[in-house]
């Protein structure tokens, strides 16, 4: 029987993730049909219950979704605990299994993609919301010789420092406002919704180290203003399409346990922008 995923969200239609598994599974052969589930605000659990019912095998999850969906999960990976939220939910015999993939997609796109190596280097990491604490662990377990979490509100910065001590290992993880970030970093990477509103975290240019990269998690048609401050000041940049791509893709791995390949696909999107 042809194996059923949905992206549920509210809103959903703006969903790029029916295009891109349609491709993975196109290309992978796979027997599956992806398609999009309009959740109502207070409706999620129900959805997804219906869902299974019907034989339903995996959804990814989007907002406003992903903190409920980790409240639902039997099963959560630790990845998706140390997130606190759920992107990617599998379904098997009764379980409900709970993943994060945003920070192995994040992880991808820079290392393989951009062709940065994360081991040893400085990481500046803009924002604690949701984004920025589901790529910590990833992160970290690329073991860089030093973290900063700079947020408008350093408060919860610091709450994520000091939620991830025990899996820091050897790297130095410490936490600021905009104003206090003065090292200069190999990484800067823009997990703050600033660009959403054609805003730019209020940073000094000296934070771009020589041969630096600046990682907007947004993506767009045009850079972010981030990415021109970035660039204007000698960064190499990158947009968040790449991140967006290989989250789908390690998603499509653990439905279906085949590696999608993401380069013609990522071409393709890149062109649709
Ligand atoms: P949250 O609402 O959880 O967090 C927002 C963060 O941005 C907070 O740290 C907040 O600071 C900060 N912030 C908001 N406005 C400003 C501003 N004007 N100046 C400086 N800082 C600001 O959002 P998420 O973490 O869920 O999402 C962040 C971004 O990541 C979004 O743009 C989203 O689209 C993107 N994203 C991209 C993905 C991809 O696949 N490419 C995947 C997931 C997210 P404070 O704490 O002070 O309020």
């Amino acid at each position: 029987m042809t194996a059923a995923y949905v992206v549920i969200g509210n809103p959903v239609a703006h969903s790029k993730s029916p295009d891109i598994h349609a491709r993975f599974a196109a290309d992978t052969a796979q027997d599956m049909r992806y398609g999009r589930l309009l959740a109502p605000l207070d409706g999620f659990a129900a959805a997804v219950q219906e869902f299974i019912a019907q034989g339903g095998r995996g959804a990814n999850v989007t907002v406003p979704f992903k903190l409920e969906a980790y409240a639902l999960a039997t099963a959560l990976t630790p990845r998706a605990q140390a997130a606190g939220a759920v992107n990617t939910l599998k379904f098997d015999d009764g379980a409900i299994l709970g993943d994060n993939t945003d920070g192995v997609g994040l992880v991808t796109d820079i290392v393989r993609n951009a062709g940065f190596e994360l081991a040893h280097k400085k990481i500046l990491l803009l924002g604690a919301g949701g984004a920025a604490r589901g790529v910590l662990l990833p992160l970290l377990e690329r073991q860089p010789a030093q973290l900063t979490i700079a947020n408008r509100t350093a408060a919860k910065a610091r709450q994520l420092v000091q939620q991830f001590q025990q899996q820091r290992g050897g790297c130095l993880l410490n936490a600021c406002g905009f104003a206090e970030a003065t090292q200069q970093y190999d990484l800067v990477i823009n997990a703050t919704s600033a660009s959403l509103q054609a805003e730019l975290p209020p940073l000094a240019a000296s934070v771009f180290g020589p041969a630096a990269l600046a990682y907007d998690m947004m993506y767009g048609a045009q850079p972010t203003i981030f990415m021109q401050f970035a660039a204007s000041h000698g960064a190499r940049v990158r947009d968040g399409l790449g991140m967006l791509v290989e989250q789908a893709a390690e998603s499509f791995f653990v439905w279906r346990g085949v590696r999608p390949h993401t380069d013609e696909l990522f071409a393709a999107l890149r062109a649709q922008l």
